[in-house]
């Protein structure tokens, strides 16, 4: 597999360093990005010890009541400034995570207009802020709620969307009026180092925002997090990570917001519409290779239409190109590493064992590159560990059910709670079956939840909070009330 693209055009232009307080500043210590089609170094991006990551916190303390005070109207303009300018250059952003991260151009380019969107909602969101003037019961005073910005926040994101979990944080984060620091992934830090310049270009002051790269993110942010000034932590990453800073935040009260794993059910009733389910399959099953916390993770399909599901499937897996995400044909690209491959054909070998039929793929593909076959299973038994933890793979695990009451009952066995995608031909029955499944999104006959206007979350060990919609800035906003004695 060859490598459309040259290490100087990937990082032409990149910046490098830390961006604290305005300036990108050098660092002796650096760690190398690789693209995983490749397994080649692309660039080298600085690597922060405690001491930057204190230093970064500092800016953005300082930073902090400035940019409270500035008005609404002015971060709304910013916000949308950023917005242009990254629609603009989309194909730059996404040739950038193409090559970084691995996923084919063409789901490159619809990240960074998913990514794009969390600029313009937040920008129109900030002008309409909300508050209210309330009686007491007793009419004895008056009650004046209003918000004022949480304070410097710390911004943790995922290698999955690069882009994408970067601005659904700093576009809130900003809005609300908090300054923050972005720590993005070890794999994909050179679209948020990228992000980062272009908000400076569009006018955001010095300090709002630092970026801090690094390889010790336990000790780095374990730092911040023990500091007492940050007041907010945003992560979206692992469940097992999620605990973590949790109880980290429990000393300082720092308010947690989580987007975790997940293990999303997808349910196809008897009466469903297959050419609908098998399309709904291939994107909630393939977008990002798999490696989505949203990807289909358990096809649960009746018995009367699951082996025609199955067939189906493996044919439009087995038909899917493999390749680099900058090569125009690709519809599948690596997997973030080795361990990732080493990962699936582990949870593959599982399944068989317990009894499954693999109908297509089943290994990691010839190097260079981490590539995985297009993979389909089928009487995947649900004792199999594919059911229980998150895959993050192009490997798809079928098995049956006989009524919708025993596809619910697996469907809310398990500790997340994030997504479900529900085919069903009667659409009373599907809203009845949606209420009854444990998990903050549902999606009916589509393969798609996120967007920027909706409550994007989930429940269990999924996550804590939500982000984008309407509620998306209430977790970086404290209220304030005043009593009026009139
Ligand atoms: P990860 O938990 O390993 O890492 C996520 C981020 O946390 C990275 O920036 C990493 O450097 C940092 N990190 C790791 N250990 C840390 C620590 N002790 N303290 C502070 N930061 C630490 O996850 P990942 O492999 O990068 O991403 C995949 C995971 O993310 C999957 O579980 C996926 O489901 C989840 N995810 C969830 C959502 C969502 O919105 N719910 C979206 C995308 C990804």
């Amino acid at each position: 597999m060859t490598a459309p693209t040259t290490v100087d055009e990937v990082s032409a232009g990149l910046p490098s360093g830390l961006l604290i307080d305005g300036r990108w500043e050098r660092v002796d210590e650096t760690f190398p990005v690789v693209d995983p089609a490749t397994e080649k170094p692309i660039a080298r991006v600085a690597d922060a010890s405690v001491a930057h990551g204190l230093r970064a916190l500092d800016s953005i303390v300082d930073a902090a009541p400035g940019w409270a005070a500035t008005t609404f109207r002015e971060r709304a303009e910013l916000l949308r400034r950023a917005f242009d300018a990254l629609t603009a250059r989309r194909e730059e952003f996404a040739r950038l995570i193409a090559t970084e991260m691995g996923k084919p151009l063409e789901e490159a380019r619809g990240e960074v207009d998913y990514g794009a969107e969390f600029l313009r909602w937040y920008a129109e969101e900030v002008s309409r802020p909300e508050g209210d003037y309330r009686r007491s019961p007793d009419g004895g005073s008056r009650i004046l709620v209003s918000r004022r910005p949480i304070g410097p926040c710390l911004l943790i994101t995922p290698w999955n969307f690069p882009l994408a979990m970067a601005t659904r944080k700093v576009a809130a984060a900003l809005a609300a009026g908090c300054t923050a620091i972005l720590k993005p992934a070890p794999q994909t830090p050179l679209t948020s180092l990228r992000f980062a310049q272009l908000l400076l270009d569009a006018g955001l002051p010095a300090g709002v925002l630092n970026v801090v790269t690094t390889m010790d993110a336990p000790a780095v942010c374990g730092a911040l997090l023990a500091d007492g000034r940050i007041r907010k932590v945003s992560f979206t990453g692992s469940t097992a990570v999620g605990r973590l800073l949790i109880a980290q935040c429990g000393p300082q009260v720092v308010r947690p917001s989580m987007e975790l794993g997940g293990n999303a059910p997808f349910i196809v009733d008897e009466d469903a519409d297959l050419d609908r389910a098998v399309e709904g399959a291939m994107i909630a099953k393939m977008r990002n290779m798999g490696q989505a916390c949203t990807a289909a993770n358990r096809f649960l399909v009746h018995r009367r239409v699951a082996d025609e599901f199955g067939r189906r499937l493996a044919e439009r897996m087995r038909d899917l190109t493999v390749g680099h995400g900058l090569d125009p044909l690709s519809q599948v690209g690596p997997m973030i590493d080795g361990a990732a491959c080493d990962k699936l054909a582990g949870l593959v070998r599982d399944a068989v064992d317990h009894g499954a039929r693999l109908l297509t793929g089943g290994s990691p593909l010839p190097g260079p590159g981490t590539f995985f076959e297009p993979t389909v299973l089928t009487d995947v038994s649900p004792g199999s560990r594919m059911f229980a933890d998150e895959i993050f793979g192009p490997v798809a695990g079928v098995t049956c059910f006989d009524d919708l009451d025993e596809a619910v009952a697996v469907a809310n066995d398990t500790e997340y709670g994030l997504v479900a995608y529900l085919y069903s031909g009667n659409t009373e029955k599907a809203l009845r079956t949606a209420e009854r499944l444990d998990v903050g999104m549902v999606a009916l006959n589509r393969a798609l939840v996120s967007n920027a206007a909706a409550p994007f979350g989930g429940i269990k060990q999924s996550g804590l909070g939500r982000e984008g919609g309407r509620e998306g800035i209430n977790d970086y906003l404290d209220l304030q009330y005043v009593a009026i004695d009139a």
